[in-house]
Protein backbone atom coordinates (compact mmCIF):
# COMPACT_ATOMS: atom_id res chain seq x y z
CA UNK A 1 0.00 0.00 0.00
CA UNK A 2 1.22 4.06 -0.19
CA UNK A 3 3.79 5.70 1.85
CA UNK A 4 2.22 8.65 3.69
CA UNK A 5 3.69 12.00 2.84
CA UNK A 6 5.41 11.83 6.22
CA UNK A 7 7.29 8.55 4.47
CA UNK A 8 5.38 5.99 7.22
CA UNK A 9 3.22 3.34 5.81
CA UNK A 10 -0.34 4.95 7.10
CA UNK A 11 -2.20 2.46 4.73
CA UNK A 12 -5.78 1.30 5.15
CA UNK A 13 -6.15 1.94 8.84
CA UNK A 14 -9.66 0.46 9.72
CA UNK A 15 -10.64 3.80 12.26
CA UNK A 16 -13.50 2.00 14.40
CA UNK A 17 -15.92 5.11 15.46
CA UNK A 18 -14.82 6.70 12.69
CA UNK A 19 -18.22 7.97 11.63
CA UNK A 20 -17.72 11.02 14.33
CA UNK A 21 -16.02 13.07 16.35
CA UNK A 22 -12.36 11.96 17.09
CA UNK A 23 -12.19 9.16 14.66
CA UNK A 24 -14.05 11.07 11.87
CA UNK A 25 -11.09 14.02 12.24
CA UNK A 26 -8.38 10.52 12.27
CA UNK A 27 -9.75 9.57 9.51
CA UNK A 28 -9.58 13.23 7.00
CA UNK A 29 -5.84 13.87 8.78
CA UNK A 30 -4.34 10.05 7.75
CA UNK A 31 -6.57 10.25 4.61
CA UNK A 32 -4.72 14.02 3.89
CA UNK A 33 -1.29 12.09 3.98
CA UNK A 34 -2.05 9.60 1.47
CA UNK A 35 -3.26 6.42 3.04
CA UNK A 36 -5.87 4.42 2.13
CA UNK A 37 -8.95 4.50 5.25
CA UNK A 38 -11.24 2.19 5.99
CA UNK A 39 -14.19 3.83 7.98
CA UNK A 40 -15.82 1.70 10.56
CA UNK A 41 -18.48 2.17 12.45
CA UNK A 42 -21.68 0.98 13.92
CA UNK A 43 -23.68 3.70 12.04
CA UNK A 44 -22.96 2.77 8.37
CA UNK A 45 -24.76 6.04 7.38
CA UNK A 46 -22.03 7.79 9.81
CA UNK A 47 -19.13 6.12 8.12
CA UNK A 48 -20.83 6.70 4.58
CA UNK A 49 -20.53 10.63 5.54
CA UNK A 50 -16.76 10.34 6.83
CA UNK A 51 -15.75 8.61 3.48
CA UNK A 52 -17.64 11.61 1.34
CA UNK A 53 -15.34 14.03 3.33
CA UNK A 54 -11.94 11.89 2.23
CA UNK A 55 -9.53 13.83 -0.18
CA UNK A 56 -8.99 10.74 -2.54
CA UNK A 57 -6.08 12.69 -4.84
CA UNK A 58 -3.25 11.07 -3.70
CA UNK A 59 -1.13 8.40 -4.95
CA UNK A 60 -4.22 5.99 -6.32
CA UNK A 61 -5.86 6.11 -2.57
CA UNK A 62 -8.89 3.88 -2.26
CA UNK A 63 -10.78 4.48 0.57
CA UNK A 64 -13.81 2.43 2.37
CA UNK A 65 -16.90 2.65 4.54
CA UNK A 66 -18.18 -0.49 6.56
CA UNK A 67 -19.94 -1.18 9.17
CA UNK A 68 -18.50 -2.74 11.97
CA UNK A 69 -19.76 -3.87 16.05
CA UNK A 70 -16.52 -3.58 17.73
CA UNK A 71 -18.27 -5.57 20.76
CA UNK A 72 -18.92 -8.27 18.35
CA UNK A 73 -15.49 -10.53 17.72
CA UNK A 74 -17.73 -11.89 14.43
CA UNK A 75 -18.51 -8.35 13.09
CA UNK A 76 -14.57 -7.31 13.92
CA UNK A 77 -13.40 -10.61 12.36
CA UNK A 78 -15.76 -10.16 9.17
CA UNK A 79 -14.19 -6.42 9.01
CA UNK A 80 -10.49 -7.66 8.97
CA UNK A 81 -11.18 -10.28 6.70
CA UNK A 82 -13.25 -7.48 4.15
CA UNK A 83 -10.45 -5.11 4.37
CA UNK A 84 -7.60 -8.02 3.43
CA UNK A 85 -9.65 -9.02 -0.13
CA UNK A 86 -10.22 -5.26 -0.89
CA UNK A 87 -6.28 -4.17 -0.16
CA UNK A 88 -4.63 -7.62 -0.41
CA UNK A 89 -3.15 -6.89 3.04
CA UNK A 90 -4.19 -6.09 6.57
CA UNK A 91 -4.13 -2.51 7.95
CA UNK A 92 -0.61 -1.06 9.17
CA UNK A 93 -2.46 1.45 11.24
CA UNK A 94 -5.67 1.07 13.14
CA UNK A 95 -6.96 3.64 15.59
CA UNK A 96 -9.38 2.53 17.95
CA UNK A 97 -11.77 5.79 18.47
CA UNK A 98 -15.79 3.85 18.79
CA UNK A 99 -16.84 4.69 22.14
CA UNK A 100 -19.86 5.03 24.33
CA UNK A 101 -21.15 7.14 27.56
CA UNK A 102 -23.72 6.00 29.52
CA UNK A 103 -23.69 8.37 32.63
CA UNK A 104 -24.77 7.78 36.16
CA UNK A 105 -24.00 8.17 39.83
CA UNK A 106 -22.30 5.13 41.06
CA UNK A 107 -25.67 4.46 43.73
CA UNK A 108 -27.80 4.34 40.98
CA UNK A 109 -25.71 2.97 38.18
CA UNK A 110 -27.96 -0.13 36.57
CA UNK A 111 -25.54 -3.08 35.62
CA UNK A 112 -26.74 -3.25 32.07
CA UNK A 113 -25.15 0.71 31.62
CA UNK A 114 -21.89 -0.75 33.21
CA UNK A 115 -21.42 -3.96 31.02
CA UNK A 116 -22.60 -2.03 27.72
CA UNK A 117 -19.58 0.89 28.57
CA UNK A 118 -17.50 -1.99 29.10
CA UNK A 119 -17.94 -4.09 26.17
CA UNK A 120 -17.71 -1.52 23.77
CA UNK A 121 -14.66 0.96 25.38
CA UNK A 122 -12.78 -2.32 26.59
CA UNK A 123 -13.95 -5.52 25.01
CA UNK A 124 -14.22 -3.28 21.52
CA UNK A 125 -10.36 -2.41 22.00
CA UNK A 126 -9.75 -5.53 23.06
CA UNK A 127 -11.24 -7.40 19.75
CA UNK A 128 -10.06 -4.68 17.28
CA UNK A 129 -6.41 -4.80 18.51
CA UNK A 130 -6.38 -8.65 18.95
CA UNK A 131 -7.72 -9.23 15.26
CA UNK A 132 -5.54 -6.38 13.65
CA UNK A 133 -2.67 -8.19 15.59
CA UNK A 134 -3.74 -11.25 14.03
CA UNK A 135 -3.47 -10.48 11.04
CA UNK A 136 -0.70 -8.47 10.48
CA UNK A 137 1.48 -11.44 12.84
CA UNK A 138 -0.20 -13.94 10.31
CA UNK A 139 1.05 -11.97 6.93
CA UNK A 140 4.61 -11.85 8.47
CA UNK A 141 3.93 -7.67 7.85
CA UNK A 142 7.24 -5.94 9.45
CA UNK A 143 5.38 -3.60 11.24
CA UNK A 144 2.17 -2.04 12.41
CA UNK A 145 0.75 1.12 14.52
CA UNK A 146 -2.26 0.11 16.81
CA UNK A 147 -3.37 3.29 18.94
CA UNK A 148 -6.27 3.11 21.18
CA UNK A 149 -8.56 6.08 22.86
CA UNK A 150 -8.61 6.18 26.31
CA UNK A 151 -9.38 9.18 28.02
CA UNK A 152 -7.95 11.30 31.24
CA UNK A 153 -10.96 10.28 33.13
CA UNK A 154 -9.39 6.52 33.27
CA UNK A 155 -6.77 8.12 34.75
CA UNK A 156 -8.59 10.87 37.36
CA UNK A 157 -12.44 9.38 37.39
CA UNK A 158 -15.31 11.69 37.27
CA UNK A 159 -18.37 11.96 38.74
CA UNK A 160 -21.07 10.18 37.01
CA UNK A 161 -18.64 8.23 34.86
CA UNK A 162 -17.55 4.80 37.21
CA UNK A 163 -18.35 2.52 34.36
CA UNK A 164 -16.54 4.86 31.36
CA UNK A 165 -13.14 5.72 34.07
CA UNK A 166 -13.09 1.86 34.66
CA UNK A 167 -13.25 1.21 30.77
CA UNK A 168 -10.51 3.30 29.98
CA UNK A 169 -8.18 2.63 32.74
CA UNK A 170 -8.36 -0.70 31.14
CA UNK A 171 -7.95 0.58 27.56
CA UNK A 172 -4.41 2.07 28.94
CA UNK A 173 -3.54 -1.10 30.50
CA UNK A 174 -4.46 -3.20 27.96
CA UNK A 175 -2.34 -0.79 25.01
CA UNK A 176 0.65 -1.16 27.24
CA UNK A 177 0.41 -5.37 27.59
CA UNK A 178 -0.02 -5.72 23.87
CA UNK A 179 3.16 -3.20 23.45
CA UNK A 180 5.16 -5.64 25.63
CA UNK A 181 3.87 -9.02 23.87
CA UNK A 182 3.70 -7.15 20.00
CA UNK A 183 6.93 -5.31 20.25
CA UNK A 184 8.62 -8.76 19.11
CA UNK A 185 6.09 -8.35 15.70
CA UNK A 186 7.41 -5.07 15.05
CA UNK A 187 3.68 -3.37 16.51
CA UNK A 188 3.86 -0.77 18.42
CA UNK A 189 0.91 -0.11 20.25
CA UNK A 190 -0.29 3.43 22.24
CA UNK A 191 -2.95 5.14 23.75
CA UNK A 192 -4.64 8.67 23.67
CA UNK A 193 -5.98 10.41 26.87
CA UNK A 194 -8.22 13.31 25.23
CA UNK A 195 -9.57 15.58 27.68
CA UNK A 196 -12.61 17.90 26.58
CA UNK A 197 -12.90 17.39 23.10
CA UNK A 198 -15.61 19.14 21.09
CA UNK A 199 -17.69 16.34 19.78
CA UNK A 200 -20.93 14.78 19.67
CA UNK A 201 -20.25 12.52 23.05
CA UNK A 202 -19.75 16.31 24.65
CA UNK A 203 -22.65 17.36 23.27
CA UNK A 204 -24.17 15.90 25.82
CA UNK A 205 -22.53 17.47 28.76
CA UNK A 206 -24.56 20.65 30.67
CA UNK A 207 -23.09 23.80 29.85
CA UNK A 208 -22.90 24.27 33.50
CA UNK A 209 -20.30 21.36 33.94
CA UNK A 210 -18.51 22.81 30.49
CA UNK A 211 -17.70 26.04 31.96
CA UNK A 212 -17.16 24.38 35.29
CA UNK A 213 -14.38 22.06 33.37
CA UNK A 214 -12.65 25.03 31.00
CA UNK A 215 -11.64 26.75 34.50
CA UNK A 216 -9.41 24.15 34.74
CA UNK A 217 -7.92 23.78 31.68
CA UNK A 218 -4.59 26.06 31.90
CA UNK A 219 -5.05 26.34 27.72
CA UNK A 220 -8.63 28.13 28.39
CA UNK A 221 -10.64 26.09 26.02
CA UNK A 222 -12.27 22.65 25.11
CA UNK A 223 -9.93 20.84 22.39
CA UNK A 224 -10.84 19.87 18.78
CA UNK A 225 -11.42 16.60 17.62
CA UNK A 226 -8.10 17.46 14.86
CA UNK A 227 -5.56 18.19 17.94
CA UNK A 228 -6.25 14.34 19.06
CA UNK A 229 -6.03 13.60 15.17
CA UNK A 230 -3.00 14.79 15.00
CA UNK A 231 -1.26 12.96 17.77
CA UNK A 232 -3.13 9.90 16.55
CA UNK A 233 -1.23 10.79 13.02
CA UNK A 234 2.08 10.96 14.90
CA UNK A 235 1.60 7.91 16.75
CA UNK A 236 0.90 6.13 13.08
CA UNK A 237 3.71 7.34 11.41
CA UNK A 238 7.44 6.08 11.43
CA UNK A 239 8.12 10.00 13.54
CA UNK A 240 7.30 7.70 16.37
CA UNK A 241 9.11 4.52 15.70
CA UNK A 242 10.88 4.28 18.89
CA UNK A 243 7.90 5.19 20.86
CA UNK A 244 5.39 1.88 22.23
CA UNK A 245 3.35 1.36 25.24
CA UNK A 246 2.74 4.93 26.18
CA UNK A 247 -0.50 7.03 26.70
CA UNK A 248 -0.48 10.61 25.74
CA UNK A 249 -2.54 13.33 27.33
CA UNK A 250 -4.52 15.54 24.83
CA UNK A 251 -5.79 17.96 27.38
CA UNK A 252 -5.00 21.53 27.21
CA UNK A 253 -2.95 20.57 30.25
CA UNK A 254 -6.07 19.38 32.27
CA UNK A 255 -5.23 17.61 35.51
CA UNK A 256 -1.43 18.04 35.18
CA UNK A 257 -1.68 18.32 39.01
P1 LIG B 1 -18.43 10.35 19.23
O1 LIG B 1 -19.66 9.96 19.98
O2 LIG B 1 -18.43 11.60 18.44
O3 LIG B 1 -17.97 9.15 18.26
C1 LIG B 1 -17.97 7.83 18.69
C2 LIG B 1 -18.27 6.95 17.50
O4 LIG B 1 -18.23 5.59 17.93
C3 LIG B 1 -19.66 7.19 16.89
O5 LIG B 1 -19.54 7.41 15.50
C4 LIG B 1 -20.40 5.90 17.20
O6 LIG B 1 -21.36 5.53 16.20
C5 LIG B 1 -19.25 4.89 17.25
N1 LIG B 1 -19.62 3.69 17.99
C6 LIG B 1 -20.33 3.59 19.14
N2 LIG B 1 -20.50 2.30 19.49
C7 LIG B 1 -19.86 1.56 18.54
C8 LIG B 1 -19.69 0.17 18.34
N3 LIG B 1 -20.21 -0.73 19.20
N4 LIG B 1 -19.00 -0.24 17.26
C9 LIG B 1 -18.47 0.65 16.37
N5 LIG B 1 -18.63 2.00 16.51
C10 LIG B 1 -19.32 2.45 17.58
O7 LIG B 1 -17.26 10.36 20.32
P2 LIG B 1 -15.81 11.03 20.31
O8 LIG B 1 -15.87 12.16 21.26
O9 LIG B 1 -15.35 11.25 18.92
O10 LIG B 1 -14.98 9.87 21.01
C11 LIG B 1 -14.04 9.06 20.31
C12 LIG B 1 -13.22 8.30 21.35
O11 LIG B 1 -12.50 9.24 22.16
C13 LIG B 1 -14.08 7.48 22.32
O12 LIG B 1 -13.42 6.30 22.65
C14 LIG B 1 -14.18 8.39 23.53
O13 LIG B 1 -14.40 7.64 24.71
C15 LIG B 1 -12.79 9.01 23.52
N6 LIG B 1 -12.74 10.27 24.26
C16 LIG B 1 -13.46 11.36 23.89
C17 LIG B 1 -13.38 12.53 24.64
C18 LIG B 1 -14.13 13.79 24.28
O14 LIG B 1 -14.04 14.75 25.05
N7 LIG B 1 -14.86 13.84 23.20
C19 LIG B 1 -12.58 12.58 25.78
C20 LIG B 1 -11.84 11.44 26.12
C21 LIG B 1 -11.93 10.30 25.36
Amino acid sequence: MEGSKRNSTVSSPPDGGGGSGIGRAVCQRLASEGASVVVADISEESANETLGSLPTDLRGQVHLAAAVDVSSKESVKKLVTSIQTHYFQPPSVCVNAAGITQDDFLLNMEEEQFDRVIQVNLKGSFLVTQAVAQALVACGAPKGSIITLGSIVGKVGNLGQVNYAASKAGVEGLTRTAAKELSRFGIRCNCVLPGFISTPMTEKVPEKVINKMMSLVPLGRIGEPAEVADVCAFLASDDSRYITGVSIEVTGGLFIG
